[in-house]
């Protein structure tokens, strides 16, 4: 991919966690992992290969061994990423690597120890403390989503019917990607809010873990936190600017073939191998650069991470590694992953007033509802002033503050109107204990005027009731809108902030430190060219040595290119192995439903239902075409067929023959056909001795008066008659009147 103005790589860092107990305890082998945190580079030890072999040396952003510290990969890889999603950019970090590397501790740690704290619960950290202290002009709206993809499906972890949710749609929009369908979305106003949110998603996760054994390990979890910011622009109109945040858990990349799993476990482990190698292939077509063609429709992860890979984001990947010898393998393979990642280019902008922002529908239901505040603030003054007839009790600036009233007096408003309510109620109860005991007043007048009242005071609590509704609404509203410069945390003193401006500048410095130290490095080994002119032998000699041992480095590299060919080799053919094994997998499946349908739906069915599937690839599923089309029902419907011009009804050509003939009118246009009697005695030669009585029956009966008549065969009424042999279900027919009585008996 060319390198434009915009673009800027995939940053990608790499972290070893420690050796744990059980490895420590299998023998003296010790790490295979290098790492030099100066050059930002990784040294990889085949365990298997002699000593002579040469190490595989791998650059990266950064690297943390087994002795970093969670804050660490924070400050310097992580922290500007976050800043960068505050200021409206898209931002992705997403852990890979083995199983049991570190990938859900880098990513969520240990929540009760502050040291330990992984990435997710330190941004939650740094983005509520950046609302805090940000200008008071600022309005801020986050919202969080939890997801996970199991089995190549999108399951929402936020919905409290989790277990039986239905998996959810991927769409496409050109304003935000591809973004999930109907996932829940959380607005959270504080740290616990949010981490709250984070909690119910693991629970859900959990709960699926002892259902189905390992599942945590066996799904990718999303996370994901959007941060919609309003500031007033130099137009004087208030800017929407919506920063999306996505924390990404991988699955485990391990090998089929060292999980050892088989059934259902395989084909499980064939998913997340095949959504993997999805991601593989992305990273291989982006970081060749050369073929046009992305694969990201062949995984629902890659999907969901496509404006993370080449797309419109500032990514970081976090590669995880195991120090083990017994996993050199993955190790290696892990890192060949990381280091191709790297050349991915990313064009990531601003989102800048887009059209589904959030915090914009927000702010317009607060403007509704303060319009509908003042509105009835401003009856219930008039109401007042016609009650009194002397207007407002006049207390401070009241009347001068209209409607140019700020937001920050608007509490103190509503303050006032409460006491407004009361102090009206006890002038209404006062002027009913005038009218009480007033001597002079009518019995009837006095009744009259008490009335009144009540139905005044009714009519004053409806009105404080109402307005008590809409200001808990209006209250509600506006405090899920987090304004810059008011406390949400309270270790906002300046000391930390400096401490912090600090540790910033210190992370900056030191990845500045290494980026150099990187370039000299490089640069050591391309321009130094002899050019100087031989004064004499001894510097002749010199010279020659100093190319000599040029060239040895040069054949050293070569060697290792080579050995990293044969690698890249093997890592193909193991690749190819395990694809071949799926394949088989998925072979042995088809031919098990082919066999089912093939016998035991009849062909007609089938080419039915085959007719009616289409692909529908933005779900990448079959689905059934609807019988009849919705939109032109009434005109795909087969007619029924006109009745013949003439006739009564259609008429078959056989009929039309006939009726040209000039047989039997009467009939001829329902084409009944006229049949004859068949006047054919019945054969019964092959009957046994049984039907022989019975067709002695049979003839003692055809010596009853109707012999005579006779039967006829049918015949069509222009039919030559045809001769009917043996009537068989003559004699059964017979048998059947002999048989009755014979049973009933
Ligand atoms: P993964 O999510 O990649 O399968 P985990 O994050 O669950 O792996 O880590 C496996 C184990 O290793 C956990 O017990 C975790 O505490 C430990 N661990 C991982 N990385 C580190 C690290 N950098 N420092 C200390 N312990 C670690
Ligand atoms: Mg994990």
């Amino acid at each position: 991919m060319s390198k434009n103005k915009s673009s800027e790589s995939v940053k990608v860092v790499v972290r070893c966690r420690p050796l744990n107990r059980k490895e420590e305890s299998n023998g003296p082998a010790g790490s295979i992992v290098q790492m030099d945190l100066r050059l930002g580079q990784v040294i990889l030890r085949n365990p298997r290969a002699p000593v002579s072999e040469p190490q595989k040396t791998f650059t990266f952003d950064a690297v943390y061994d087994a002795n970093s510290k969670q804050g660490d990969l924070y400050d310097e890889s992580v922290r500007p990423l976050i800043d960068s999603v505050l200021a409206g950019f898209n931002g992705t970090i997403f852990a890979y690597g083995q199983t049991g590397t570190g990938k859900t501790y880098t990513m969520q740690g240990a929540w009760m120890d502050p040291q330990k704290r992984g990435v997710i619960p330190n941004a939650f950290d740094h983005i509520f403390t950046h609302i805090s202290r940000s200008q008071s002009d600022k309005q801020y709206l986050v919202r969080a989503s939890y997801l996970e993809i199991y089995l190549e499906e999108v399951l929402d972890l936020l919905d409290p019917n989790h277990g039986n949710a239905r998996p959810l749609e991927l769409r496409e929009s050109p304003e935000s990607g591809v973004y999930v369908r109907d996932l829940t979305s959380c607005v959270c106003k504080s740290i616990k809010e949010i981490e709250e949110v984070m909690n119910v998603g693991n629970q859900a996760r959990a709960v699926a873990a002892t259902d189905m054994n390992e599942h945590s390990s066996r799904s990718h979890a999303l996370f994901l936190i959007t941060v919609e910011c309003s500031q007033p622009g130099p137009d004087g109109r208030k800017h929407i600017r919506v920063g999306r945040l996505n924390l990404v858990d991988l699955a485990g990349s391990e090998r089929q073939a060292k999980t050892g799993v088989q059934g259902e476990r395989l084909k499980e482990a064939a998913k997340i191998n095949l959504s993997l190698s999805a991601l593989g292939n992305v990273i291989s077509a982006l970081a060749d650069g050369r073929s046009g063609h992305v694969p990201y429709r062949d995984s629902k992860l890659t999907r969901l991470l496509q404006d993370s890979l080449g797309g419109n984001a500032k990514t970081v990947m976090v590669a995880t590694l195991g120090p083990a010898p017994q996993h050199y393998d993955e190790t290696l393979t892990t890192l060949r992953y990381a280091n191709r990642a790297k050349n991915i280019q990313n064009q990531p902008r601003v989102n800048e007033d887009p059209k589904d922002a959030l915090l914009r529908e927000f702010q317009m239901e607060i403007a509704r509802l303060r319009a509908q505040l003042h509105h009835r603030k401003w009856r219930t003054k008039q109401k007042k002033e016609q009650v009194d007839g002397e207007g407002w009790e006049r207390d401070g600036d009241e009347e001068t503050e209209g409607e140019e009233e700020d937001e920050e007096d608007e509490e103190e408003g509503v303050e006032k109107e409460a006491e407004e309510y009361v102090k009206q109620e006890q002038r209404l109860e006062r002027e009913k204990q005038d009218i009480r005991e007033d001597q002079f007043m009518l019995a009837d007048e006095k009744q009259r005027l008490l009335g009144e009242k009540e139905r005044m005071m009714g009519v004053l609590r409806k009105e404080q009731e109402a307005t008590e509704q809409l200001t808990a609404k209006y209250k509600a509203m506006e405090s899920k809108l987090l304004v810059g410069g008011k406390n949400i945390i309270d270790h906002t003193n300046e000391q930390q902030k400096m401490l912090e401006g600090k540790r910033h500048e210190i992370a900056e410095q030191t990845r500045s430190e290494r980026e150099i130290q990187q370039q000299m490095l490089v640069r050591d080994e391309e321009t130094v060219e002899l050019r100087e002119t031989f004064t004499s032998l001894q510097q002749e000699v010199e010279a020659k040595t100093k190319k000599l041992k040029k060239y040895l480095k040069l054949y050293a590299k070569l060697q290792c290119i080579k050995a990293e060919i044969q690698d890249v080799n093997d890592e193909h053919v193991r690749s190819r192995q395990e694809l071949e094994q799926t394949q088989n997998e998925l072979t042995r499946e088809l031919k098990f439903k082919y066999l089912i349908i093939e016998n035991f739906i009849p062909p007609e069915e089938k080419n039915k239902i085959m007719n009616r599937l289409t692909f529908d690839p933005e779900e990448d599923q079959w689905k059934f075409q609807p019988l009849v089309p919705a939109e032109s029902k009434s005109s795909q419907m087969k007619k029924r067929p006109a009745s013949a011009v003439g006739y009564k009804r259609p008429i078959s050509q056989y009929a039309r023959v006939a009726i040209a003939m000039g047989a039997h009118s009467r009939y001829r246009a329902e084409n009944i056909m006229f049949l004859e009697l068949d006047m054919t005695p019945p054969n019964s030669a092959s009957l046994d001795r049984s039907a022989q009585s019975e067709q002695n029956q049979s003839q003692s009966l055809d010596n009853s008066p109707t012999k005579d008549r006779g039967v006829r065969k049918s015949r069509s009424w222009c039919q030559t008659p045809k001769s009917i042999t043996s009537s068989s279900s003559n004699v059964s027919l017979a048998a059947c009147h002999t048989a009755t009585p014979m049973t009933a008996q």
